[in-house]
């Protein structure tokens, strides 16, 4: 397959790429578009032959659902079954942005979006090109992240084109993307709300809305064998690069000796901005240690950088889990495979 790439710094100035990414997506077709989170990529979450291409794409199993992207509320009535008062409220609050929230389906969603479950996953993002796509396409569109299945989720169009050149009829490149992990994910379509997967609208946000909030056990913990996932993307290896990952617990004092002392064919730390000249190893710094949202914006590319430089094992600083360090704690203990050394 031939890949167009479609650069789009201005959806208004590039007008001409914005439609011609809406004419492939309204026939069918599959397109990369940046989002503020990640790339996703895109079909039309209607038409269930063209989703079932997303999947091939990226070789992702099939009852993975995927997240149905909108750019107005008015997109929405015809997706679900109903939209709760409390979906509602946090639509007001926090879309567009980086939330995804899901609610029972109604009849159009094909099983083939929604992974074969009752309900779907509804976002309306921010990032004003995303937008523009959806809204010219005038269809809602289905999109995972833009990568091969099982590899870190890519926050600018090189990564995309690295993973799905001549797997995609385009990518649109529109440079990084600002929160750089994937959306929170809530659940409103059983009893009380729970919080699938943390990402750039924090756990206290969604409580301001909506009171307690329940946090799955598969944000923090490994699902224990033969455990039923809420979200079957939990049950996947995800976030992983092809190095050895292990999440250190300590001072940077013990990581650094810890690391001096424990390596292991080609290693390298994951640290944070400023600590590189402590370690006896080549350090990857992936944002400030105060600071989750650089963190957040920067890990993923990190990720791919260690294995680009065939890193073998990889010695990563553990973020603090407030806020949107919930996010980046959640990703980087998976990247680990829940391996965790506390010192
Ligand atoms: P991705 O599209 O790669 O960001 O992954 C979407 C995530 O949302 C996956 O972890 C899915 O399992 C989850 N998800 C999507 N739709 C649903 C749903 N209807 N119920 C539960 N989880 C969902
Ligand atoms: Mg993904």
């Amino acid at each position: 397959m031939n890949t167009q790439i479609l650069p789009i710094e201005d959806p208004g100035k590039d007008e001409s790429y914005v439609r011609r990414a809406a004419e492939i997506l309204r026939a069918g077709g599959l397109v990369i578009i940046p989002t503020e989170t990640v790339y996703g990529l895109a079909a039309n979450a209607l038409d269930g032959s063209a989703v079932r291409r997303i999947y091939e794409a990226k070789g992702r199993p099939s009852d993975n659902p995927l997240i149905v992207h909108v750019s107005n509320m008015e997109m929405i009535p015809p997706l679900v079954e109903d939209f709760p008062d409390g979906a509602r409220r946090l639509a007001e609050a926090y879309w567009p942005g980086p939330l995804t929230i899901i609610v029972r389906k109604s009849g159009r969603i094909p099983p083939e979006t929604s992974g074969g479950l009752d309900t779907v996953a509804i976002r309306m993002p921010s990032h004003p090109v995303a937008r523009a796509i959806i809204e010219t396409a005038g269809i809602p569109l289905a999109a995972p992240s833009a990568n091969l299945s099982g590899k870190p989720s890519p926050t600018n169009a090189r990564r995309c084109i690295e993973d799905m050149m001549g797997r995609v009829d385009a990518i649109v490149d529109s440079g990084s993307c600002q929160v750089g992990v994937e959306s929170t994910v809530i659940t409103l379509a059983e009893g009380k709300p729970r919080l699938l997967r943390p990402g750039g609208i924090t756990l206290e946000q969604l409580e301001a809305v909506l009171g307690q909030v329940e946090v799955d056990p598969a944000v923090l913990h490994k699902l224990s064998a033969g455990a039923k996932a809420s979200s079957p993307g939990m049950k996947y290896k995800h976030y992983a690069p092809k190095a050895h990952v292990i999440l250190v617990e300590g001072s940077l004092q013990q990581f650094a000796e810890y690391v001096k002392t424990h390596q292991q064919g080609k290693t390298a730390a994951l640290c944070f901005d400023g600590e590189e000249a402590f370690l006896s190893v080549r350090a990857f710094s992936y944002g400030k240690k105060e600071d989750a949202a650089t963190q957040a914006a920067r890990l993923f590319d990190k990720l791919r950088e260690l294995d680009d430089a065939g890193e073998e094992t990889v010695y990563a600083r553990c973020p603090d889990k407030e806020g949107v360090g919930l996010a980046v704690y959640n990703r980087l203990i998976r990247a680990a495979g829940f391996e965790v050394i506390k010192l």
